[in-house]
């Protein structure tokens, strides 16, 4: 650990509007020094726009920016001790490889730029191909160029927008890997936006959901895929089962909720909605905690776990494990997917069953919020 907290970005109520249309609400947050950081969220729902508010290419409509101590609300972006990467690398065509990601030293009037430039293109596994053109390097390669071009002057933090969005799938999750160990190297601050959950899951520590112009959640990928607290959150970082009921009492450190004709246990501290006898509660509980029985086999099913019955629909075998859709009465409006490892020739469609899961496995949303 360090007490270095140069790095560090603080967003105080910075909000932007667009005449009557808020792009962004106002908005607290803090990302300390040397954390790779994602803002993650649909298109529109205002990533890009804080990005840009942090690099100084947008003006807040209110709010302040700090990078370490320093307050830059009121700076140009130059003078930031910030750069950015964006999708579209806007390499210089007739410049190679070297001359590109010298171009910052150079523009600083500095004359003895060959380590420092051979330093960062190892950094980035380019060495070989300094003096290449652009065109002649691969996406993936041409985004490393982007990326030495901009730590070539050291920021204290670096800004990347959907910077692998132009890669396929293949391009894409090596250079998530490549970012990650470059970020570990150099131990900067990065800022990363993307509308990819994986991206986001794969490459950073904390991350921040936004929806419709503010943060929904703030967490590690762990806590967000385990513990989201709203269905929005729940729904974009992978898929969700939800179930009505109601708090009927506690038991330790479990609720007990009634759900349907029976009963669901929820450890309390898993719980975002009042606990209170009555009170409404949203369960989830994600499709791959969930395994079937056969209902002529529900006596095998261990004590202790929570269980809902129901009919499959239908199922799908889909390589590593078979996605079934289970219709079930606790749950009217919705149906249930379940994978399951395995294969049990009488779990087809018409089938009467038995979901169960660990309760640790439940999480609880306010059903009046969500
Ligand atoms: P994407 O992934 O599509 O880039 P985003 O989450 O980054 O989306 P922003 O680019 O931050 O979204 O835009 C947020 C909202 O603000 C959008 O509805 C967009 O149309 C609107 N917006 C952005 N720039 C302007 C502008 N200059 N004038 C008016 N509205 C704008």
């Amino acid at each position: 650990m360090t007490n270095d907290t140069s790095g560090d970005v603080r967003l105080s109520g910075i909000s932007k509007t667009y005449g009557s249309f808020t792009a962004v609400h106002p908005l607290d947050l803090t990302v300390p020094q040397g954390s790779f950081f994602a803002l993650l969220g649909a298109s529109g729902c205002g990533k890009t726009t804080t990005l840009r508010m942090i690099a100084g290419l947008e003006e807040p409509s209110s709010g302040t920016v700090h990078l370490g101590e320093q307050d830059v609300t009121a700076l140009p972006p130059y003078k930031r001790p910030v750069n950015t990467v964006f999708q579209s690398y806007a390499l210089f065509p007739h410049l190679d490889i070297f001359e590109n990601v010298a171009f910052g030293l150079r523009r600083r009037g500095i004359k003895s730029v060959k380590k420092q430039v051979e330093e960062m293109l190892d950094l980035v596994q380019l060495g070989e191909q300094a003096r290449k053109k652009p065109h002649q390097l691969s996406g993936g390669q041409q985004q490393r160029v982007a990326v030495a071009r901009a730590l070539i002057n050291h920021p204290k933090v670096l800004l990347l927008d959907e910077p692998l969005g132009a890669l396929d799938l293949k391009l894409r999750r090596q250079m998530q890997l490549e970012l990650k160990r470059i970020q570990t190297e150099v131990g900067i601050t990065f800022i990363h936006v993307t509308h990819d959950q994986e991206e986001a899951m794969t490459m950073a520590d904390t991350v921040a959901v936004m929806n419709a112009g503010r943060v929904e959640q703030l967490g590690s990928p762990n806590d967000l895929y385990e513990n989201p607290s709203t269905t929005f959150v729940a729904n974009f970082l992978g898929t969700s089962n939800f179930i009505e009921a109601e708090v009927d009492s506690k038991s330790g450190d479990d609720i007990v909720l009634k759900a349907g004709g029976g009963k669901l246990v929820l450890p309390e501290s898993r719980c975002g909605a009042p606990t209170t006898t009555g009170g409404k509660v949203l369960v989830g509980v994600r499709p791959e905690k969930i395994s079937l029985t056969h209902a002529d086999e529900a006596g095998e099913i261990p004590e202790g776990r929570n269980r809902i019955t129901g009919r499959i629909a239908d199922s799908s075998f889909i390589g590593v494990s078979t996605q079934y859709v289970v219709d079930s009465p606790v749950c009217p409006e919705f149906e249930v997917y379940a994978q399951n490892i395995d294969r049990d020739a009488r779990l087809v469609p018409g089938a009467d069953v038995v979901l169960h899961w660990n309760p640790a496995h439940t999480f609880g949303l306010d059903a009046a919020q969500s």
